[in-house]
C-alpha cells in the first residue's frame, strides 16, 4: 500500500472541519455540540426554541419545527451527517433527512424506541426478556387483560418520558378509569415488579458494526426521574454486570444500530433482571462519563456519526452523578419553599470547594420543579471518597440522601 493510499479517508468518514447536525436543542444536544466542537467540527442544531441549550452554543441554529420542510432542508444543507438528541423526534423527519444525508441512528431504530409495544417485541426478538405485559388498544383488550398482571403500570405506548404518561393500577376496577385518564390511547399494561435496583448500559456502535460499551450504571429514580447514578467496580455483582452488558450489546446488534444507545434494566428482588426500555441517544445516566472516563458518551456519539474508529472507553475514577433538577432552586438549605417563592441560586461556591466536583449547567434561563437544569459529577480515587463527597454536595444542595 502506498503512503498516499494509507491516508485516503475511508468511505463515509467525515473529518473534523465538516459540520455535524443534530435534531433537537436540549441539554443532550448541547453536550454533543461541545464534544463535536472540541474535535474541530462545526455544528448545526434544529430546534424551534430560540434559547434552546444546544442552539445557544452551536455554529448554526435553525429555529423551525421538526417537520418543517424548509428547516429540514437547511439542516441537510449545512450538515455532512445528522444525529438526534431526543427520542420523540418525528421518524418522518429523519426519513426526509436520510434521503439527502447520512442519519444515525436511523429512523427505523428511533421509531422502535418511540413505541413501547414495538420496543418490547424487539427486545424479545433479541432474546432479552422484559416485564410481563399486555397491549391495550381496545376495550376488548382491556377486558381480556390477565389478572396476573395486576398490580401494574399502564403506560402510553408513545411519547412517555420521565414517568409521564403512566398510571399505577392496583385493581381491575381502577383499570378502566386509568385508561380513560390516559385518553384511551394505545397503552401497555405492564406488571409491577419488585425492584431491587435499576441499571443502565450505554453502548456505541459504528456503521461498520464495531461496538464498545461503558460499564454498568446503577441508577436511583425519584418520582420517575433519574436522581443519582453511581458507577464503580462492585456497584453491581460482576456476573450480573456482564449479563447486562451482553444484553445491551445484543440489542444494538439486533437492531443493526449505528450511534449511542442506552438500555435500561430492572434488577428484581432475588437477583434476576428484565430489560425496561432503550433510548436511541446518549442518556442522563451516562453523564458521569464526561469526567470519569477517557471518552464520554458524547465523544462516542461524534465518532459513530463521523465514522471514526471507536476505542473501548476506560473509566479512570469511581463516579457519582447527582442530577440537578429545578427543585433545588426552590429549596434553599434543603427546606422546600412554597410554590410562589422566587428561585434562589444554589450554593455553588460551597459545592465547588469540595474536591473532585464537576459542575455542568445547561444554560436554561428558568428553573422549574422537575426541570433538568444540570448535573454534578463527583470523582475521586476511591469509591468511599466519591460517595462521601457526593453525600456532602447533596446535603448542601438540598438533594435527599441516597
Ligand atoms: P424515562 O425518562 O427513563 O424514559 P419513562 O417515562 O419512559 O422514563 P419508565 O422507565 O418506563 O418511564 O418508568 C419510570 C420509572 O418507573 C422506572 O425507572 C421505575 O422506577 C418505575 N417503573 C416503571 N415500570 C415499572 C415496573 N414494571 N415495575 C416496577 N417499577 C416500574
Ligand atoms: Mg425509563
Amino acid at each position: 500500500m502506498s503512503a498516499a493510499a494509507r491516508h485516503e479517508p475511508a468511505a463515509g468518514l467525515i473529518l473534523p472541519g465538516a459540520t455535524l447536525g443534530v435534531m433537537g436543542g436540549g441539554q443532550l444536544g448541547r453536550m454533543f455540540v461541545h464534544a463535536a466542537q472540541q474535535m474541530g467540527y462545526f455544528t448545526a442544531v434544529l430546534d424551534p426554541d430560540a434559547s434552546s441549550p444546544a442552539g445557544l452554543v452551536s455554529h448554526h441554529h435553525i429555529k423551525t419545527g421538526y417537520l418543517d420542510a424548509y428547516g429540514l432542508a437547511q439542516l441537510a444543507a449545512h450538515s455532512a451527517a445528522i444525529t438526534t438528541e431526543f427520542e420523540n423526534v418525528p421518524a418522518a423527519a429523519l426519513e426526509t433527512l436520510a434521503a439527502h444525508r447520512l442519519v444515525a441512528p436511523g429512523a427505523s431504530a428511533v421509531a422502535i424506541a418511540q413505541d413501547r409495544a414495538q420496543e418490547k417485541t424487539n427486545f424479545n426478538n433479541c432474546g432479552v426478556a422484559c416485564a410481563p405485559y399486555a397491549l391495550i388498544e381496545t376495550q376488548q383488550q382491556l377486558n381480556a387483560a390477565a389478572d396476573e398482571l395486576l398490580p401494574a403500570i399502564l403506560k402510553t405506548t408513545r411519547m412517555g418520558y420521565d414517568g409521564k404518561g403512566q398510571v399505577r393500577v392496583a385493581t381491575r376496577q381502577a383499570l378502566a378509569g386509568a385508561w380513560q385518564h390516559l385518553g384511551g390511547v394505545s397503552c401497555v399494561l405492564e406488571k409491577m415488579l419488585p425492584l431491587a435496583a435499576e441499571c443502565s448500559v450505554i453502548v456505541a456502535r459504528g456503521r461498520d458494526g464495531q461496538m464498545v460499551n461503558f460499564p454498568v450504571q446503577l441508577n436511583l429514580h425519584r418520582d420517575g426521574i433519574l436522581a443519582v447514578t453511581q458507577v464503580f467496580e462492585g456497584n453491581v455483582p460482576a456476573a450480573l454486570g456482564a449479563e447486562l452488558v451482553a444484553a445491551a450489546r445484543s440489542i444494538a446488534q439486533g437492531l443493526g444500530y449505528a450511534g449511542v444507545l442506552c438500555v435500561e434494566f430492572f434488577i428484581l428482588e432475588g437477583g434476576t433482571w428484565v430489560v425496561n426500555e432503550m433510548a436511541p441517544r446518549p442518556h442522563n445516566s451516562g453523564h458521569y462519563t464526561m469526567d470519569a472516563c477517557d471518552a464520554s458518551q458524547f465523544d462516542l456519539q461524534v465518532r459513530t456519526l463521523a465514522g471514526l474508529p471507536l476505542a473501548q472507553p476506560r473509566q479512570h475514577s469511581p463516579a457519582v452523578m447527582l442530577n440537578l433538577l429545578g427543585d433545588i432552586w426552590f429549596a434553599p438549605n434543603g427546606v422546600r419553599a412554597d410554590a410562589s417563592a422566587e428561585a434562589v441560586t444554589p450554593p455553588w461556591s460551597e459545592v465547588l470547594a469540595l474536591p473532585g466536583v464537576h459542575l455542568h449547567l445547561y444554560g436554561k434561563l428558568q428553573a422549574r420543579a422537575g426541570r433538568k437544569m444540570g448535573h454534578l459529577n463527583v470523582t475521586a480515587t476511591t469509591v468511599d471518597a466519591a460517595r462521601a463527597t457526593a453525600a456532602r454536595a447533596a446535603a448542601l444542595l438540598g438533594i435527599a440522601a441516597f
